[in-house]
């Protein structure tokens, strides 16, 4: 069984490993074996850290944190929040997928289309993965957005909040900061999908190497940027916020019903905020903003 000094290294091979190894992780249709996913950028928080106290404010109090989620799913374990790590990951776009998506205006690509909808059951596998690989080596783990005990409450109360966000649990990881469009810019950019954990096992945490939720984006820093807002055909980014009903509109039915008539498939997918802006890839150079 790895001990605590190197269980972030051995857990971010776990992780590693199943990106590449899994035959799960394909595109599929006219692209066969092409992944659907690169390397992931992996992070880590404990359980014990006041920010996800601060998530209660930011995201709603229905929001868990990784303790409240850890008792619900070992209501017989006895434990503290010092006891517990959470893991992040974002699993970034190919470049073939992000090329094509960023050739689009209105309407998903195929490639994209299909990492949101078959990569994302993907990163459901990899959540299973991770959950038994680290209980088989003796650690109780959880995946809090597979519990069946997670609600998102837009249906009900049409205020966009889940029980657990995986943007800000990565923002709580060290692994980004949230854009204008509610993306999580990474150091690969915002073309990323997110997955977590929660393990009973005390894991270093991952500096953030940033003091503010948007540091990353130059427009919620000092006004420069807002290449987003042209990217949405939907009008749901504007140089306030991003409507989320909006956005949620467009992504169902519009889009739904393109993906099956073009593509063939039951999926779902937009990702054109998330190419051909400038934190597609990266973290924008906030010096290429600035006025000359
Ligand atoms: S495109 Fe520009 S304004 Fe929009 S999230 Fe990215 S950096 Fe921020
Ligand atoms: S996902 Fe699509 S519809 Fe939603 S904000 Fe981004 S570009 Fe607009």
């Amino acid at each position: 069984m790895p001990g605590p000094d190197n269980a972030g290294q051995w857990i971010s091979s776990l992780i590693k490993a199943f990106v590449t190894d899994s035959i799960s992780n394909r595109l599929g249709g006219p692209f066969g074996e092409e992944p659907a996913w690169g390397e992931p950028l992996v992070g880590f928080a404990s359980g014990d850290d006041p920010i996800f106290e601060a998530f209660k404010k930011a995201v709603g109090p229905v929001h868990w944190t990784p303790g409240e989620i850890f008792r619900l799913s070992f209501p017989s374990s006895a434990f503290e929040a010092a006891d517990l790590s959470v893991i992040s990951w974002a699993l970034p776009q190919t470049c073939l997928t992000k090329k094509d998506n960023r050739e689009s205006s209105k309407t998903p690509s195929e490639r994209w289309a299909r990492s949101r909808t078959f990569g994302e059951k993907f990163n459901e596998a990899l959540k299973k993965h991770l959950e038994t690989s680290l209980k088989e080596a003796g650690y109780e783990a959880v995946s809090p957005a597979l519990s069946p005990l997670w609600k998102r409450f837009d249906k009900t109360t049409g205020v966009y909040v889940s029980t657990w966000s995986e943007r800000h649990i990565a923002h709580s990881a060290g692994l980004g900061t949230f854009g204008l469009c509610d993306g999580l810019i990474t150091p690969v950019g915002k073309a990323v999908r997110l997955g977590s954990a929660v393990v009973r096992l005390q894991i270093d945490p991952t500096a953030r190497p940033y003091e503010s939720w948007h540091e990353y984006c130059p427009f919620l820093e000092n006004g420069k940027c807002g290449v987003c807002i042209q990217r949405c055909p939907a009008g749901a980014i504007s140089e306030k916020r991003h409507d989320k009903k909006r956005c949620a509109a467009y992504l169902r039915p519009v889009l739904t019903d393109f993906i099956r008539d073009q593509f063939g498939f039951e999926g779902l997918g937009c990702g054109l905020c998330q190419t051909g802006v400038p934190c597609e890839s990266g973290i924008p150079d906030k010096d290429f903003f600035q006025d000359c």
